[in-house]
């Protein structure tokens, strides 16, 4: 059946990828490694993301392409081999130039909710916008070595969010067998929050233990930034998150 969408899609996609664009993407390391295939693919994708996604500078930051381009590249990255829908339910990238101050309500131990005034670097909001602080946009693409990446975070909510609950565990498909996907990613986090409590050193951050939906987002920036170091100290981990996103980052950088 013919689709609007699809043929918008299709002539993005083989839209030249403008010369500027292509040097913002050789400032991102994160990038570099994938098969000149994947480059285009990624072109294709980057095209198709600045078209669709309505971004909007917040605090006085005035919106550039090369803005549009470094947050759009980085989300790409982690679709790049999955069956995807373009993040559909993100409409809107709000961007703000560094880190932007939330209210924000919170259940707190005793059960009340209250509202707190919190920093943040980046949010995704389940059926909602995803807000990124620029600086730190930017930064988290150019040092691709630290495993503190505010896009990758952002938009790994965005992933796991697409079936309707921030749980850690986006949609899987049959053949990454979901069962054992979800045993293995629980037990990570497990021992994820054994090494953080006996003070072992761990190569994920503490950041990472304070649920699942935020361990698989973390979990999303080392896979993606420092995959050798991840395959090493958690390499169940790293098969699913291979197995989830279908590439495989620390060959790139073999
Ligand atoms: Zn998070």
């Amino acid at each position: 059946m013919f689709s609007w969408t699809a043929w918008r899609r299709k002539r993005l996609r083989a839209r030249p990828f403008p010369l500027a664009w292509q040097e913002t993407l050789g400032f991102l390391p994160v990038l570099h490694g994938l098969s000149t295939e994947e480059q285009r693919k990624l072109q294709g994708l980057i095209h198709v993301f600045v078209a669709e996604k309505s971004f909007e500078g917040c605090g006085g930051l005035e919106m550039r392409d090369k803005i549009k381009v470094v947050i759009a590249a980085q989300a790409a990255l982690l679709i790049l081999h999955l069956h995807h829908d373009f993040y559909h339910r993100v409409n809107s990238i709000l961007v703000y130039p560094s880190t932007f101050r939330h209210n924000m309500m919170h259940r707190q131990g005793d059960g009340t909710v209250a509202a707190v005034n919190q920093s943040h670097l980046g949010e995704a909001w389940p059926g909602g916008p995803v807000i990124l602080a620029w600086d730190s946009a930017y930064q988290g693409g150019r040092r691709a070595d630290d495993g503190q990446n505010t896009v990758i975070h952002e938009f790994a909510h965005k992933l796991d969010m697409l079936d309707g609950t921030t749980d850690g565990i986006p949609p899987l498909a049959q053949d990454l067998d979901p069962p054992s996907w979800r045993t293995d990613f629980t037990a990570a986090l497990e021992n994820h929050q054994r090494a953080l409590k006996a003070k072992r050193p761990h190569l994920i951050d503490a950041y990472g233990a304070t649920s699942p939906a935020e361990f698989f987002a973390v979990a999303s920036e080392n896979f993606f930034e420092r995959p050798v170091a991840l395959k090493q100290e958690e390499p169940a981990l790293y098969q699913r998150m291979a197995a989830f996103f279908r590439q495989d980052p620390a060959r790139r950088q073999a």
